[in-house]
């Protein structure tokens, strides 16, 4: 089912979570296993992350530049399939426009149809990538908003090449909304009106970024509307486990925790994971007595303090 058939259609609170593909050549098993923890809770949906490699370029002394993979984590469109037909939960697959060309996102579409997975979350991706050398004849989408239209047209049947017997595809399209405002954005209003212009192009729901302050969250669903943005925006939740995570989520993520999360954490060292589970709980509450249309939980690979969150809410 897609994901905008289970926000219209439930009449019970929903929650979802994104999970990361594993490192190279290990096993599917970490993330089978926070599946596993995570189903008893009933997931709506599951989002696997998608990942370009990862490069560094040196110049050399004879001019030449060497390039050097530091990392790389393909398989998300595997791991999707393994998911949605083992636990017959369906599953989000994200697509980038960094890293690939559109004829390699066209590819997978394909691949996607051919497993039975109809939702997909297009993103642009971020920092580093592979900056592969590419052929001039292939093309590439650059911001969301392209491989929202590039989905669009297959759901026509219009692909890149014509070619006899091609039929529509057809894909539920999830994009990313920040409630802290996107980084490279000039302002709210400029980041509010690229978001509506990728719902205008076909996406059928927006995830935020995770936010630790409700009232962001809040404020930015009530700008959307004003801009004319119609469809669900669904809240992304992050539970935090450690004290380093004060320091690294707002340097990779660009958001703000609240005065008395970051003070009761640093008070009591011993008991963040605590602390962080007793916030996610407070929070969701809340979200979920102002009828969101559903809480989507970043979970990476370690479904322990998240299980503790779901359980409190969706028991
Ligand atoms: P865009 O919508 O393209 O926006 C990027 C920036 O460009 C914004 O500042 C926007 O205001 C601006 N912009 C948009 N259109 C235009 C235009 N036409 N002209 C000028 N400026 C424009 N990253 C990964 O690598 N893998 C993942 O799996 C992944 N999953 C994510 C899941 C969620 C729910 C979220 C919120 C983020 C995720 N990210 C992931 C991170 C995401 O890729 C980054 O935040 C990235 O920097 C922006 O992606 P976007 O799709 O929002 O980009």
């Amino acid at each position: 089912m897609k994901v905008i058939e289970h926000i219209e259609k439930s009449s019970n609170p929903l929650f979802s979570f994104e999970i990361v593909p594993p490192p190279r050549g290990r096993t599917i098993q970490a993330v089978t296993d926070v599946v596993k923890t995570l189903l008893p809770y009933n997931p709506a949906w599951i989002d696997v992350t998608a990942h370009p490699a990862g490069a560094y370029y040196n110049e050399k002394s004879d001019g030449s530049i060497e390039r050097k993979i530091y990392k790389k984590r393909p398989g998300t469109i595997g791991i999707c399939g393994v998911i949605q037909n083992r636990f017959k939960v369906d599953t989000v697959t994200h697509l980038l426009t960094q890293g690939f060309t559109k004829e390699e996102t066209e590819d997978a579409l394909i691949e996607l149809n051919y497993l039975g997975i109809h939702n997909v979350l297009a993103l642009r991706g971020d920092g580093l990538n592979y900056n592969k050398k590419y052929d001039n004849k292939r093309q590439r989408n650059h911001y969301a908003i392209d491989l929202v239209e590039q989905i669009s047209d297959v759901k026509k049947g219009i692909y890149m090449d014509e070619i006899n017997e091609s039929l529509p595809m057809d894909f539920c399209v999830g994009v990313a909304g920040y409630p802290e405002k996107h980084f490279e954005a000039p302002n709210m209003k400029l980041d509010i009106q690229r978001l509506k212009e990728k719902v205008n192009a076909g996406a059928d729901y927006v995830v935020t970024q995770m936010f630790f302050k409700n009232n962001k969250y809040f404020e930015f669903v009530d700008s959307c509307k004003d801009a004319g943005i119609d469809c669900p925006i669904v809240p992304g939740i992050k539970v935090i486990k450690n004290l380093k995570q004060f320091r690294s989520v707002p340097s990779h993520f660009y958001v703000d925790f609240p005065d008395e999360f970051v003070e009761e954490a640093h008070e009591n060292p011993d008991h963040v994971e605590e602390i962080g589970i007793r916030w996610a709980i407070k929070q969701g509450e809340e979200l979920l007595n102002a009828n969101v249309p559903s809480l989507h939980f970043y979970v990476m690979n370690d479904a322990k303090s998240v299980s503790q969150v779901v359980k409190k809410l969706f028991k």
